[in-house]
């Protein structure tokens, strides 16, 4: 059982190592090509322990709050009802179950992917990145968590 330091390190060095990719794949990169590998590592690193109480599940809901207060105010009132749904979710799992699953990654990780290019219109190859770089922390996780 890891806490949260770990997470948090594994999940930002992940996002880090994503933002280089992200830096050096994407054409006119600029601060959101970089900076979303960079969040979404350390999301994915974070996301798994919101089925208990803790530091990470803190940070997760705040992030979520701070996402659907975005969705509220720039009038997406879908979206701000969706992101607090998905942030609602773990709290029916019991801990480290379908929350900490594979099969949940990578449905996170293709929703994070459907969001950001459908929703959010951010281009494929940046969106595919911070996916992939979040499904990375996700994994991260798993590893720390054995
Ligand atoms: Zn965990």
């Amino acid at each position: 059982m890891s806490s949260f330091a770990p997470h948090f390190t594994a999940g930002a060095i992940v996002g880090a190592v994503g933002a280089g990719v992200s830096l050096g794949m994407v054409n006119d990169s600029n601060a959101l090509t970089v900076s979303l590998p960079l969040i979404c590592g350390v999301m994915g690193a974070l996301t798994p322990d919101m089925d208990i109480k803790s530091k990470s599940s803190m940070i997760m809901y705040l992030i979520f709050l701070s996402i659907s207060c975005y969705f509220f105010f720039t009038e997406r009132v879908d979206l701000a009802f969706l992101t607090l749904v998905y942030s609602i979710l773990p709290q029916f799992f019991g801990h480290r179950g379908f929350i900490h699953s594979f099969v949940f990654g990578v449905i996170s990780a293709i929703g994070l992917y459907f969001a950001l290019t459908v929703l959010l219109n951010v281009i494929a190859l940046p969106a595919m990145i911070a996916s992939i770089t979040y499904f990375v922390g996700f994994l991260s996780h798993k590893a720390l968590d054995v």
